[in-house]
């Protein structure tokens, strides 16, 4: 193998948007990716003609990292309907994102959870995340979600019906203990933009990336078991020397192989469960959240096929349902109790669903209680540097935007002086 300048550890998004350009500066680089994909969390998997996204992702339209690498036509992406269904003391009602609706429709849309008071805060909250800049939220007075909803007067019973599982939905944090500044940057970008899949499944996307990348340049099936100043060790004895190493993993494989504790790893967790059915419970391809507390499980649900009748096969439907509270259920425990509970939202023929498979993503995003700072680039060392999403917010955008950001670093320290240690000896 020829030296290498760059090694990078993980083919998610973060570690094939650097190897992406850190080939367009002329560097040579290889990515070693313990699996057989690219696309890291925001992968697909294929089964028996079933498209199965790990966990429910969506593209969102206001992003600008993505159009920067690939032609987005080539993912085929259609619109989720912008808004949600939610259930709520055993009737559904359509909240359609303001955005695209009249400050009427959003008074109906509420009807029985919020009051007049909160559907009036609620216009106000879209307007003012609307027009305040990421910039300017990142940089606003900082508590947790809960007390940033409670502070501007929103009623209990909107925040238990309608915002806890619907930050859940997209956060993962059912409790509403991150970050204010997290939530409202989420928030933003969920108001002021449609959301899309594409066709072929969101690990679309990464393979398009990957076909930007010279061939290759990714190691699948390679485990790096630690990383040096001068390459890294792999879990089969070999190691692999190199200038620069970029840790593109999450904070937790990051951790691991850097053998301590430097990446705060606190993250958010979820679980997907996936069935098959002849009949799709709904009509629309719209987010349903479950606006029920209690000891209910289900947190939200989603038909792909009512979008993309491509991710199941002919005459099928494919239901996503996304459970994000602490349970102690096995596998087969969980199913039963979901499916009882969808009894409740869809009637008895959910017993006829067909379990598929069921995806435990234990580090989901990462969970920032305080959002005091946001990095895209952190240098460890000379030579060792770490990109992905936990140094940020949790979105293919920030892990992209960090893969960017840290081949430019390294770009600009190998061209001063080909010498990573030798640019530092010199202050640079
Ligand atoms: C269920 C779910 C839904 C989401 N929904 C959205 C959404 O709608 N929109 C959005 O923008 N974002 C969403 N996200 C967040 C988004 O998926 C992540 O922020 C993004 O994919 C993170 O990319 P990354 O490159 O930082 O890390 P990862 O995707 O975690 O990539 C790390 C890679 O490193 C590899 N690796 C780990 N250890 C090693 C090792 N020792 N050796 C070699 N390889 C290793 C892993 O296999 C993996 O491929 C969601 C996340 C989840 C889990």
């Amino acid at each position: 193998m020829k030296p290498l300048d760059v090694i990078v550890v993980g083919a998610g998004y973060s570690g094939i948007s650097a190897a992406y350009y850190l080939q367009r500066k002329g560097l040579n680089v290889k990515v070693l990716e313990v699996s057989s994909q690219v696309g890291g969390r925001a992968r697909s998997d294929n089964m028996n003609g079933f498209t199965l996204d790990r966990g429910i992702h969506f593209y969102h339209h206001s992003t600008t990292e993505l159009s920067k690498i690939i032609d987005l036509k080539k993912l085929e992406l259609k619109n989720t309907y912008p808004g949600y269904l939610l259930r709520y003391e055993d009737t559904f009602n359509l909240f359609t994102n303001p955005l695209y609706q009249t400050l009427d429709t959003i008074s109906t849309a509420l009807a029985k959870n919020a009051t007049f008071t909160d559907k009036i805060r609620l216009f106000g909250l879209y307007a003012k995340l609307k027009t305040t800049s990421y910039n300017k939220l990142v940089k606003e007075n900082d508590s947790s979600t809960y007390e940033y909803l409670s502070k501007n007067g929103f009623s209990k019973k909107l925040i238990n019906s309608f915002f806890r599982p619907m930050i859940a939905a997209n956060i993962f944090d059912y409790n509403l203990q991150s970050s204010s500044r997290f939530s409202k940057v989420y928030l933003k970008s969920l108001f002021q933009d449609h959301v899309a899949l594409p066709k072929e499944g969101i690990g679309k996307i990464a393979t398009e990336i990957e076909k930007k990348l010279e061939s290759d340049t990714i190691l699948f099936k390679t485990k790096v078991k630690e990383v040096t100043e001068d390459g890294v060790l792999l879990t089969n004895g070999e190691f692999l020397e190199s200038k620069f190493v970029v840790i593109a993993t999450n904070a937790i494989d990051a951790n691991n192989i850097l053998n301590d504790k430097r990446i705060d790893a606190e993250c958010s967790h979820v679980s997907t469960l996936y069935f098959s059915c002849d009949q799709a419970p709904v009509s629309k391809p719209v987010v349903m959240l479950n606006g029920d507390n209690g000891t209910t499980l289900v947190n939200h649900v989603f038909v792909p096929t009512c979008l993309h009748p491509e991710y199941a096969p002919n005459g099928k439907h494919l239901v996503a349902v996304s459970v994000v509270k602490d349970h102690d259920l096995d596998d087969d425990e969980l199913m039963i109790k979901c499916l009882t509970e969808l009894s409740g939202w869809f009637g008895l023929k959910v017993m006829d669903w067909f379990h598929l498979k069921t995806y435990h993503i234990k580090y989901a995003m990462p969970f920032k209680p305080i959002l005091d700072k946001v990095e895209f680039t952190h240098q460890l060392s000379d030579s060792i540097f770490v990109c992905g999403d936990s140094m940020s917010v949790g979105s293919m955008e920030s892990a992209l935007r960090s893969g960017r950001e840290t081949a430019a670093l390294i770009a600009q320290q190998y061209t001063k002086g080909n010498s990573p240690k030798a640019d530092f000896a010199a202050g640079i």
